[in-house]
């Protein structure tokens, strides 16, 4: 409910920018910051000017592992009104699932990204059911439509046959491939048709400039997209069916209203790279996507009994909130990255750690924009941002108001570790900074787990895949200063899952063999013609009945 003090909130979406690697989530974020005024830099990604990848080795992969949120402002196209927009750096690679899972929960809304020459991809697949699972109301982006290849259609077709979903098509593409010049709005029935090559100047027609080429695909579209806000919405209904046009406003309100309950998901076109729709999807975000007065109060658990509490969107109500992400910054040491659900956070305060059952004192708050800063004395209910000075708080724990009654909210569930590596100093002499350095990153990040072995001496790492512990040593050189040498991988568990066709479209939560191993890396190719996919180090859950599963020999 909007009441005087909460309405600000009215005014906030906390998004995430969810895809799977490569479908160009870093290019998108980068000009979601460039449009939204705080990054004027614009750049190649890979070239070192994207500004979320914050990590150096991030940069030379291409890969996004940090979960940093960072606060930007945009004005409405056509209006006065401003909008915060805080974005949630959500990882794509398998490999950090985990870190995907944490940014899901403080996320109220996310931009789906996909390759729109690839359509629905495997990972793009895992990323969507994540969301599934935490509820989180969904736009999909059907990026790069200047590339070869380049098919909306096939965006539309994959979403509702791989992802089962409903696709609104809210907008349409003049033209695709190197042919790609503008883009119908579906919704108002108008052109934007870029005129400069930076995306920045565009003409917007009305409904006669809609060249007559695309006069079928847009009535088409139009049909599936009135008959989705229909399935949602009454008046939108019974203009239906009584053959009448419904409004603009009429259908917004109806998509709105379809994309928070997770019915329907909105999809537009664009090309990241050529910053062609990005405005648009920004504007998208804000119609479509929920505030945080939107989506349900954040429950938490009273310590020692079955009650629980929900803590309402309320920056006058008790203090709940949640650390998301630990990050070790050069400047000021230990950054923690909170949401506020309700109450009001102040710098040099106390809060309790309920999970840890420790008092700690919040030293300074950042909001973090792209390109810089900013000290503020607050954070209240609906806002996140970065807390200097806590040094026992780690991902997942509660924080609540000094002295109030212990609640713990939904935590993150943290997978075990899937793969195992011997790690030794390349100079003996190294091995206790090693040890140092190693503890340092397992407070960073509960996924990578490192244990010595007292007889032998021998230290082991563990992680979510080769990759992650790659990154990890390499963070140990960059940061620690210490060149290791690290054994072949003991991967925990492999199998072989035949009957392929029968299982297909149920890989989200892999399951077999024993306990949480956390996600899976597909080899998707049969392994002989017919005779199912070969799944490493895979396991959880339960969707996989066991029948199918053959552990590998
Ligand atoms: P991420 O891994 O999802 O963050 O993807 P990136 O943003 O790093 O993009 C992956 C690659 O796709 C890079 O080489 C980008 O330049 C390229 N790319 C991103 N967006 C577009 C686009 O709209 N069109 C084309 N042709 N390439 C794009």
């Amino acid at each position: 409910m909007t009441t005087k003090a909460t309405n600000y909130l009215t005014h906030f979406r906390n998004i995430g920018i969810a895809a799977h690697i490569d479908a160009g989530k870093t290019t998108t974020t980068e000009r979601i910051l460039f449009f939204t005024g705080r990054n004027r830099n614009i750049g190649e990604v890979h070239d070192g000017a994207a500004t979320m990848d914050w990590m150096e080795q991030e940069r030379e992969r291409g890969i996004t592992i940090t979960a940093a949120a960072t606060t930007a402002k945009w004005t409405r196209s056509g209006t006065e009104q401003e909008y915060v927009v805080n974005i949630i750096d959500t990882p794509g690679h398998v490999d950090f699932t985990i870190e995907v899972e944490r940014s899901m929960r403080v996320l109220d809304g996310a931009v789906a990204v996909f390759d729109s020459s690839q359509g629905v991809e495997p990972q793009s697949e895992t990323v969507w059911r994540q969301a599934d699972r935490y509820g989180v109301p969904r736009i999909a982006f059907s990026n790069k439509m200047d590339k070869t290849g380049a098919s909306f259609d096939l965006v539309l077709g994959d979403i509702r046959e791989r992802l089962g979903a409903i696709p609104a098509p809210i907008q349409y593409p003049m033209g695709e491939e190197s042919d790609f010049k503008g883009i119908i709005d579906i919704v108002r029935m108008q052109t934007h048709t870029f005129t400069n090559d930076l995306g920045t100047e565009i003409t917007v027609g009305e409904i006669g400039d809609i060249p007559e080429k695309y006069a079928g695909k847009v009535a088409e579209m139009r049909a599936m997209m009135i008959e989705a806000a229909a399935e949602v919405d009454e008046d939108v209904m019974m203009k239906f069916l009584e053959g009448e046009e419904p409004t603009p406003e009429e259908l917004i309100k109806a998509l709105r209203k379809g994309t928070i309950a997770q019915r329907i998901f909105p999809v537009l076109c664009g090309s990241a790279l050529k910053n062609k729709g990005v405005q648009l999807l920004l504007d998208a975000v804000i119609d479509y996507l929920p505030n945080p007065l939107e989506v349900p109060a954040i429950v938490g658990k009273v310590e020692d009994s079955e009650e629980t509490v929900a803590f309402p969107a309320d920056p006058d109500g008790k203090l709940a909130a949640l650390a998301f992400k630990i990050m070790a910054d050069p400047y000021v040491g230990r950054l923690t990255f909170v949401r506020i659900y309700s109450g009001t956070m102040q710098s040099g305060s106390y809060v309790m750690n309920a999970s840890k059952d420790k008092r700690e004192r919040v030293g300074r708050l950042l909001k973090m924009h792209a390109n810089s800063r900013e000290e503020v004395t607050e954070l209240k209910a609906g806002e996140l941002g970065a807390v200097i000075g806590l040094k026992d708080s780690g991902t997942g724990n509660t924080l609540i108001g000094d002295g109030d009654d212990a609640v713990l909210l939904e935590s993150i569930d943290i997978p075990e570790p899937v793969i195992k590596l011997a790690i030794e100093p390349k100079t003996k002499a190294d091995q206790e900074k090693m040890g140092i350095g190693l503890q340092k990153l397992a407070e960073e990040d509960p996924t990578f787990r490192v244990e010595s072995d007292q007889e032998s001496g021998q230290t082991t790492i563990s992680g979510m895949g080769e990759l992650h512990l790659e990154i990890l040593v390499d963070r140990l050189k960059r940061e620690y200063k210490v060149e290791a040498n690290v054994g072949a991988p003991q991967v925990a568990y492999r199998e072989t899952i035949t009957r392929a066709t029968d299982v297909e479209g149920k890989f989200v939560r892999q399951s077999g063999g024993r306990g949480q191993f956390g996600h899976v890396k597909i080899r998707a190719e049969p392994l002989e013609p017919g005779s199912g996919f070969v799944f490493e180090n895979a396991v959880v859950g339960g969707t996989i009945p066991r029948e199918y599963i053959n552990p590998a020999q």
